[in-house]
């Protein structure tokens, strides 16, 4: 049975380093089950470093990150199942340009989960249809605009019962009218009950579905509030200078 009283993710003094540069600084930070939680903050300031770190892209040189009780699995058959229950959606779409927009939200499941095609093929439908795009389902990556394909990105995250979700910046690549299909998608997510960290400047996205906002500049978490309070009423010069650059 899931438990819905510990924290589906925590890190702990999460430190990350490249070379010199010291890249997160002493992050602690606990996302519930069913929370949506809104990353913001200046460019260089560590959000996506911070994602990575979750489903271990990157490693981290100090602290611990704990995702549904255990410490992230370090390699093998551990390291690919957690990487299967933490889906990523990125700001380049990053779908497999030779296969179908269907193909594209199969693979994971048939290749790592070892569901029979049939099955992957309804089921794929069935959420390519969620995201408004089940009509184009035998078409390629670039017969479809900027704000399909992330919807689609979308799906195939989905088609791995993902336990959580990391958006970041799912819409900054996408030309402005694409942006609302794309954050409208998130928003049904959300409010379905979808774990989420999302790395957005929306604020129209976070204060529709964000529970929590953590703004992070220079690899540290500088506020973390809710939305409301970030946006009306950020409490550090940081972040209403921010604020101020954005809104
Ligand atoms: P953000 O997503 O907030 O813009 P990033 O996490 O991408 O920030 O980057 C944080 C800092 O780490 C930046 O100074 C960036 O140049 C640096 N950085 C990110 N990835 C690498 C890498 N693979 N090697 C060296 N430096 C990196
Ligand atoms: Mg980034």
């Amino acid at each position: 049975m899931t438990d819905h009283s510990t924290p589906l993710v925590k890190l702990e003094n999460v430190n990350k380093h490249f070379g010199a540069l010291h890249v997160l600084k002493d992050i602690n930070l606990t996302v519930s089950r069913g929370e949506v939680l809104v990353v913001i903050g200046p460019s260089g300031g560590g959000k996506s470093t911070l994602c990575r770190a979750i489903n271990r892209l990157e490693t981290i040189d100090g602290g611990q990150i704990v995702f549904d009780g255990r410490p992230l699995p370090a390699e093998g058959k551990a390291l690919a199942a957690l990487r299967s229950e933490v889906g990523m959606v990125f700001q380049s779409f990053n779908l497999f340009a030779h296969k179908t927009i269907r193909e594209n939200v199969t693979l994971g499941p048939v290749k790592v989960r070892g569901i029979a095609r049939d099955k992957a093929n309804a089921r794929a439908m069935e959420l390519l249809e969620r995201v408004g795009i089940a009509a184009q389902a035998d078409k390629y990556p670039a017969q479809l605009s900027g704000g399909q394909q992330q919807r689609v990105a979308i799906a195939r995250a989905l088609a791995m019962d993902p336990k959580m979700i990391l958006f970041d910046e799912p819409t900054s690549a996408l030309d402005p009218e694409m942006v609302q299909e794309v954050l409208d998608v998130m928003v049904a997510l959300a409010r379905d009950g979808m774990t989420m960290v999302v790395v957005t400047h929306e604020m129209g996205f976070a204060r529709k579905a964000a529970n929590r906002v953590v703004f992070m500049a220079e690899g540290q978490i500088v506020e973390e509030s809710t939305p409301d309070e970030f946006f009306t009423n950020a409490r550090t010069e940081r972040a209403k200078d921010f604020l101020s650059k954005i809104l």
